[in-house]
């Protein structure tokens, strides 16, 4: 890679002076629909050859600049950019698989992509299994012949579980199959999936990737090859970002590099502190020695381990409300500021009862977003609101 992500990153908008006006910062382009001057000027954009927008469905200045620029920062040939992070890890499973594939998941994915798994891609043919991604011996015995794709997140929600996807790429391959990452908990300053061998990567841009709450989008990366047949089905399926959300993204990326940093620095000191606290029962972070795969996450992510944890209180409820004025309690993830959410009651409520209780979601489990405020501040809010 010729620069560090911090600089790629803080480049993301190194494309914007392509328009006429030669502003610094790329214009949100407000116009479905793009005029050419004669029909050879149209068959070239309508071919791909010119790579001009012709209409906002098909793709748009800002999308086609987010694209770039999360290639650049994920290492892979190209990236698609759709509505939502859903829309992304869909059009991932349609272009590579089809009626009579198999499909095999981690049993720990994202709420969303549970629902698609199991309600959606059955009714297309696919058939879909489950396994533990952090058992090689386990995912090697649940492999079909007809399994096409291994879909897994890097880091798991809410227990931040670290996927080994250097040798699951290489189990993946060696049976002819691809690997799908969902890398959304991790981001690319912390963790590169496709440079570790993964064929697809997905991210809610709503996380990290914005990291201000503001926009809604996803991204796919990978291969030009594989992004040529998801865009293929983006664009037929109607996952169209809006030139806005493309954009507040591309603002937010500027600073990933720097906010990345100071979430995984904030995050490891909230650990170590909130681990001896005599009111908190366990803390499941991956850069804390008791974490079951500390030596594996830490080989994996050498700058850091990010923002996300979560943990085992006494009195759930009563920390929630102390902590209110200062730490809003919010299902979602990854803003400049820390945010709690429950899963037993947001994320995780679809799944039944002894499925939740068998993963570790227990009543008592409380997951933080830890943010870039001063770290002295933030320990400051949580003991107090954990109590003496
Ligand atoms: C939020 C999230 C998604 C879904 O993304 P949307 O943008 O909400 O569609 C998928 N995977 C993970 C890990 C997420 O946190």
């Amino acid at each position: 890679m010729p620069y560090d992500l911090t600089t790629l990153a803080a480049r993301a908008d190194e494309n914007a002076q392509e328009n006429s006006s030669r502003s610094l910062v790329q214009p949100i382009y407000q116009s479905t629909v793009y005029a050419f001057s004669d029909l050879d000027d149209l068959e070239r954009a309508m071919s791909g050859e010119s790579g001009a927008a012709f209409y906002y469905r098909n793709g748009t200045p800002n999308r086609s600049t987010l694209e770039r620029a999360i290639a650049a920062l994920e290492g892979t040939e190209d990236a698609v950019a759709t509505s939502s992070g859903m829309s992304a890890i869909l059009a991932g499973f349609l272009a590579v698989l089809q009626a009579g594939d198999h499909v095999l998941a981690d049993a720990r994915v994202y709420g969303g992509t549970y629902a698609l798994l199991t309600e959606e891609l059955p009714r297309l043919g696919i058939q879909v299994g489950w396994t533990d991604v952090s058992d090689l011996n386990a995912v090697e015995a649940a492999w079909q012949p007809n399994t096409r794709l291994l879909h897994l997140e890097s880091l798991t929600n809410p227990l931040l579980t670290v996927a080994d996807v250097p040798r699951l790429a290489e189990l993946a391959h060696a049976r002819g199959g691809l690997v799908s990452v969902d890398n959304t908990f991790a981001s690319p300053a912390v963790f590169r999936p496709a440079v570790h061998g993964a064929d697809l990567v997905s991210h809610s841009l709503a996380k990290y990737l914005n990291g201000h709450a503001t926009a809604m989008g996803g991204v796919l990366a990978g291969s030009r090859e594989l992004m040529a047949l998801a865009r293929t089905r983006a664009v037929r399926l109607g996952g169209t970002i809006s030139g806005f959300d493309a954009w507040l993204t591309v603002q937010g990326l500027k600073t990933l590099g720097l906010r990345m940093r100071a979430h995984s620095g904030n995050a490891q000191a909230v650990a170590d502190v909130l681990e001896n606290h005599p009111r908190v029962r366990r803390v499941h972070f991956p850069g804390l020695s008791s974490h079951p795969q500390f030596k594996l996450a830490a080989d994996l992510f050498p700058h850091g381990f990010g923002g996300m944890m979560s943990l085992e209180v006494e009195d759930a409820p009563g920390f929630v409300k102390r902590l209110q004025g200062k730490i809003p309690l919010a299902p979602s993830l990854a803003d400049v500021a820390t945010t709690l959410s429950y899963p037993w009651g947001t994320s995780h409520r679809a799944l039944p009862e002894a499925r939740r209780l068998e993963q570790g979601i227990t009543p008592d489990l409380l997951r933080l977003s830890v943010g870039i405020e001063d770290v002295g501040d933030l320990l400051g809010d949580l003991e107090a609101a954990l109590g003496e």
